[in-house]
């Protein structure tokens, strides 16, 4: 059985959230994904941010 990552919400800790978005970003020569969660329990939105996988890139043609 697969285990969810012990995420919980930054603002009261709640354990409950909703997907809200997704979105790359670029930094630091680096890519990251960005996912937007909303908390089941005061409906506080936040951001984590996690390295993007390098096959994902498809950009680089040699
Ligand atoms: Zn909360």
């Amino acid at each position: 059985m697969y285990v969810r990552p012990d995420r919980c919400c930054p603002k009261c800790g709640h354990k409950g959230y909703l997907f809200r978005a997704r979105k790359t970003v670029e930094e630091d020569g680096g890519k990251f994904v960005e996912t937007k969660y909303r908390c089941r329990s005061c409906s506080h939105d936040w951001w984590e941010r996690v390295p993007a996988a390098p096959e994902q890139k498809t950009d680089d043609a040699a």
